[in-house]
């Protein structure tokens, strides 16, 4: 019989967990709990970006500010990409 330990990886906001390093560095590095976060979608740079409204009304969850997330990030997402392709568009 073989005993194998692994260390198990977790984010440090959201608990989420691997068995892999790189896999939870560059999760928790875009993480929508976490408040320093660099969003996968814009980068900090846009406003009007779903990912950090979603991650946002996440942090207000976990700070007790808000009871529920009343949002659709898919459909929310959808409309975004929609958006910019219109914008590249014309432009
Ligand atoms: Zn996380
Ligand atoms: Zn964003």
């Amino acid at each position: 019989m073989k005993v194998k330990l692994k260390n198990v990886y977790y984010c440090d906001c959201c608990g989420k967990h691997t068995l892999t390093k790189f896999s939870i560095i560059n999760h928790e590095s875009h993480c929508t709990l976490n408040p320093n976060r660099t969003c996968r979608v814009c980068n900090n740079k846009d406003k009007a970006c779903p990912m950090c409204k979603f991650s946002e009304l996440q942090l207000k969850l976990k700070a007790g500010e808000i009871e529920h997330i009343m949002y659709d990030l898919q459909t929310e997402m959808k409309k975004y990409w929609a958006k910019k392709y219109d914008y590249e568009e014309v432009y």
